[in-house]
């Protein structure tokens, strides 16, 4: 059975590179069936940013390759912005941690203003390193988060959190931090979530799932809101770090195909649950291509 006429086919997490594939990447995703994606930046330039412009042009080349995809491709991207809650660590060995943060904190700032407007759609990746860091990397990078979250409230967008993976009590101790700083926690997205939560079980944080096949064929009756990420590296250093971007779309036909599943589970990940969180539906048109 093939995928249904209209539904989007959405990865929620990805990184393209200058340095790799970029859009021709999405050309591959475009090929096996994807339609929209969500792009979060990365640093392009080979080291931690030390200034607000570095960030700046950072941003930049997220935007520039998400309009080339819909361009050259027709795949619609949505880019997601924020420096890397990883930055800190470097930053502040070269800066001092009060600068470091101070810097962590103007960009997040930067961010934001280019949410509001409208050049992309979600904070993130927000959150913690998901290794061990010495405690005061740690403060700074609890102090950075909070900070996210009142830019996310302010921002009315939601954040995309990068952190080591949460249990079910980790995932609810995330949607009260959220609530504290005035953010609901059904604007908070678990990125790379490696394993199932129970539907109501965290909260309201809305679990975004590596799409390996064991995990999709688990989590796919689940009600919404859940996605589906590759979170593709596009790092021509580490080829099969990560899922390759045709497997978002690979999965859906596998969903599709399945009869205890079915096409029309594929709704949920791709646009009721973009709906809930975002607050808008991702379209296809009549020839198949997004809109
Ligand atoms: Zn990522």
């Amino acid at each position: 059975m093939p995928l249904p006429r209209g539904l989007p086919v959405v990865d929620h997490h990805c990184h393209l590179s200058l340095r790799g594939e970029g859009v021709r990447a999405v050309e591959r995703f475009r090929a096996a069936g994807g339609t929209h994606l969500f792009l979060a930046t990365q640093n392009y330039e080979g080291s931690v940013p030390l200034s607000l412009e570095s960030y700046a042009r950072q941003f930049e080349v997220t935007w520039h390759l998400a309009e080339r995809s819909r361009e050259e491709v027709g795949v619609r991207v949505y880019p997601v912005i924020a420096p890397y809650p990883i930055d800190l660590v470097g930053a502040s060995e070269k800066l001092g941690a009060a600068a470091a943060l101070d810097l962590h904190r103007s960009a997040l700032d930067l961010a934001g203003r280019w949410i509001r407007e409208k050049k992309a759609v979600a904070l993130g990746e927000v959150g913690r390193p998901h290794f061990p860091v010495n405690e005061a990397v740690n403060q700074l990078a609890d102090e950075a988060f909070r900070h996210a979250l009142t830019v996310a409230r302010d921002s009315d967008c939601p954040v995309v959190v990068h952190s080591p993976d949460l249990t079910p009590e980790g995932l609810r101790a995330l949607a009260s931090e959220a609530r504290e700083a005035g953010l609901r926690p059904e604007r908070v997205v678990k990125h790379y979530s490696r394993s199932r939560v129970a539907p109501g079980s965290v909260d309201g944080v809305v679990p975004s799932y590596l799409a390996r096949r064991e995990l999709v064929h688990d989590i796919a009756p689940d009600p919404g809101p859940w996605f589906l990420e590759t979170d593709y590296l596009d790092d021509p250093k580490r080829p099969g770090a990560v899922l390759d971007l045709a497997t978002v779309p690979r999965r859906a036909l596998a969903v599709a195909e399945n009869p205890s599943l079915g096409p029309e589970r594929l709704w949920v990940p791709f646009v009721e649950s973009v709906e809930r969180v975002y607050g808008w539906r991702p379209e296809v048109g009549p020839a198949g291509a997004a809109v």
